[in-house]
Formats: C-alpha cells, structure tokens, sequence
C-alpha cells in the first residue's frame, strides 16, 4: 500500500478523542470485510410494512439522484430528505470538494482532513477511522472528489445495511407503541406526524395522553390529534399515566382500533422516578393487553450528538427499547449520528424525523439516506 495513514495512525491511536465524542463513541472494532459478507444484496430491498413509500430510488441511480442538486423546490418525498439533510451535505460535500484543491491524488493530509470532516459530522471516531482505512484501501482509484464521495457512499451504505432488520408487518390489533425520550427530543411531534400517516394508510388511531405532568402537554397533544383527524384519550394534568394507558387500551378494544400511541413524560431531572414510571405504564399496558406493547419506540434528538447513544442505553436498559426515531436531522451538520446509532446501537433506526410538518417524518431508508448527503 502507498500510503503510510494507517502505520501513522497506529502510532496515535488512542489520543483520538474530541471533546465532544467522549462520553460517546460505544462502539466495537470493525472490518470492512466482515461487513462486505455479512450483507446480503436483498438488504438493500428492505420495506417497512405500514406505509406505502413514496418513490423509491434504486440503488443503481444513486448517483443519478445526488447529481440532481440540492437547489430544486421541495415538494416530494426525497426533496424533503433532501432539503433536512442540507446542514449535513453542505458540510460534507463542501469541503470534500475543498480537500482536493490543488490535488488530484489522495495522500495522509488529505486523509487526515476527511477524518475531521467525518468526525465533525458526528459519524464516530472509530467508524471514521473504519471508513478512512476502507478509502486507503482504494485510493488508488480516486483521482477527485466524486469518485471519493462515490466511495464514501458505498461504504456508508454498507454500513447502514448491515444494521437494517426487516420491518415487522402489524398483525396485532390494537398494535400499542409506547413512545419514550428525554424532555424536548419530539415524542408528542412524533406521534403526531405518525398518527397522520397511520391515519391515512386508513388505519383506526387511538391517542393516549400519558404525558399528564405539564396541561400544555396534554393540549399540545389535543392539537396534534386535530390535525390529524385522530381521537385522543386524556385525564386531567397530574393525573396517573398508567391509567391514561390504560383507558386507552380499553377504548381502543371497544373501538376496534388498529394503532394505539401512548404519549410519555420525559423531564430528565427526575430520570430513576422517570423509569420507573415508564415502566409501571408498561407493565399496565401489558396487563391490559397481553403482548403489548408491541412496540417501544426511542425519541432521540439528532442535534444532542453522541450523548443520544447514552439516553438510549439508559432507556434501552429500563424498557427494552425496539426500534428507534431520530428527529430534527433537519437542525444539525451532524447527521453523521446516523451512521453512529445504526452502527453502535443494536436497535433499529425506524423513523427520520427532517422538519417540523406533520408529512416531515419518513421511515429511514439507507439508500435514500445516502442518496441525500453526497
Ligand atoms: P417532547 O417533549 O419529546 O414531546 O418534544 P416535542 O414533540 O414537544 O418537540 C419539541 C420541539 O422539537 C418542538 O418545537 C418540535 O416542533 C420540534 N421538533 C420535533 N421534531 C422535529 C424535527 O424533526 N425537526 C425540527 N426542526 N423540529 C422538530
Ligand atoms: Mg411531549
């Protein structure tokens, strides 16, 4: 090999720690090759069940789709991935292009500044230095920086892939979800935005308003149900949210509901009693209805960085957290978090959260992901 970045790597390899990635960075070693074999060619393929998506791109016409360029209207689907994703794009591509000024072989320096770029990105130290090792690899066939971002795309989609799990298909009705997260993350946006795509896939939506701490909260909520078209159970502020939860159950059985969505607290300030409120909801939902709930899905707030990867385990490890949405992707340059969460966590990524609109939630998809940063 050419080039000296790995030997010279090795000899710092553990003073690579940025202030912001300290508390962070969980994740394990990694090999590119293990990941080229563990990924079967259908996981690309990988569909959520529950909604139609809109315009897939397959995967061969990902180049085609990033060529397009960032400045068109957003109207459609991929144009709002697009447009949420900008902070991230501007900062990746921009200087992706500026690494090669006045170059046109890639050499250390010019590995060393995409580690930083990378890293700025919040994609992880120890996968930027996986990705980095993956170019090294093949510098010999990149002579600019399409065929760089060509290649990073590559590798982050594999990356991606190899922590996708087929989507369940809803075969229980009620189907509860039970959504959890610190104070601010998007949990009552969220439910929102999922309950107008459940309701519009024409699925019966039953709202509980369990985060009863704050009024404004359970109005907030009211206000969300209006907008999309779906019924809300509530009780007065203060009130027990385990029976919040569990009226809900009971309405949604005399109701025939399909989709059941039950709002939490999530003031960080009171974290042990926090758990254990949670998970006296859950036990009460799953009292109320055997199985539920079905699902358990984590809020996390994409501009909070590597500290979302502690609040999951600190979750996951109370309430055995099954799949994960991450919001306002559309507010940070960090976007990289993706790549850290679906590498470090073993939760599925479900949901992107890319704007505050109700239609600005999508279900994350590697290939549009990727489609959308380079
Ligand atoms: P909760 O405390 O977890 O219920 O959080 P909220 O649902 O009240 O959301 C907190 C703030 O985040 C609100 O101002 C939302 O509009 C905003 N928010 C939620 N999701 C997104 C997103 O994907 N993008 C942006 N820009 N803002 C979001
Ligand atoms: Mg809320």
């Amino acid at each position: 090999m050419a080039l000296n970045w790995f030997k010279k790597k090795k000899n710092k390899a553990e003073e690579k720690t940025r202030p912001d990635q300290k508390t962070g960075e969980v994740s394990q070693s990694f090999e590119f090759d293990d990941v080229q074999a563990e990924t079967p060619e259908n996981k690309t393929d990988i569909k959520h069940e529950e909604f139609e998506s809109e315009t897939p791109i397959p995967p061969d016409s990902i180049d085609e789709e990033v060529d397009r360029g960032a400045s068109e209207k957003p109207t459609g689907f991929f144009k709002r991935l697009k447009n949420g994703l900008s902070k991230t794009r501007k900062l990746l591509t921009t200087d992706i292009n500026d690494l090669f000024a006045g170059k046109r072989k890639i050499d250390d320096e010019l590995l060393d500044e995409l580690e930083e770029i990378l890293i700025t990105s919040d994609i992880g130290v120890q996968t930027a230095t996986d990705l980095i090792r993956g170019i090294s690899l093949k510098s010999s066939e990149i002579s600019g920086p399409d065929q760089l971002k060509k290649v990073l795309r590559e590798k982050i989609l594999e990356l991606l892939n190899a922590a996708m799990k087929p989507a369940q298909a809803i075969v229980n009705k009620p189907h509860v979800i039970m959504v959890i997260g610190v104070n601010g993350t998007g949990k009552t946006t969220t439910i929102g935005k999922l309950a107008a795509r459940f309701s519009a896939s024409g699925k019966k939506v039953i709202i509980a308003a369990a985060d009863t701490f704050r009024a404004a909260a359970i109005e907030q909520l009211g206000i969300w149900a209006d907008r999309a078209g779906v019924e809300i159970i509530k009780h007065r502020e203060m009130s027990d949210p385990a029976a919040v939860a569990y009226d809900s159950i009971e309405a949604a059985v005399a109701r025939d509901a399909d989709i059941v969505l039950v709002d939490t607290a999530g003031r960080l300030h009171t974290k042990k009693n926090l758990m254990e409120e949670l998970k006296k909801i859950k036990r009460t939902i799953s009292n109320k209805l055997a199985g539920a709930p079905h699902e358990v899905l984590l809020i996390l707030d994409a501009t909070t960085g590597q500290n979302a990867l502690s609040q999951a385990s600190l979750f996951n490890d109370a309430l055995d957290v099954t799949g994960i949405a991450l919001t306002k992707l559309d507010g940070t340059a960090k976007g990289g978090i993706v790549v850290s969460i679906c590498k470090t966590l073993e939760i599925p990524l479900k949901y992107i959260g890319v704007g505050e609109k109700i239609e600005d939630l999508q279900e994350f998809d590697p290939i549009q992901f990727v489609a959308a940063l380079f």
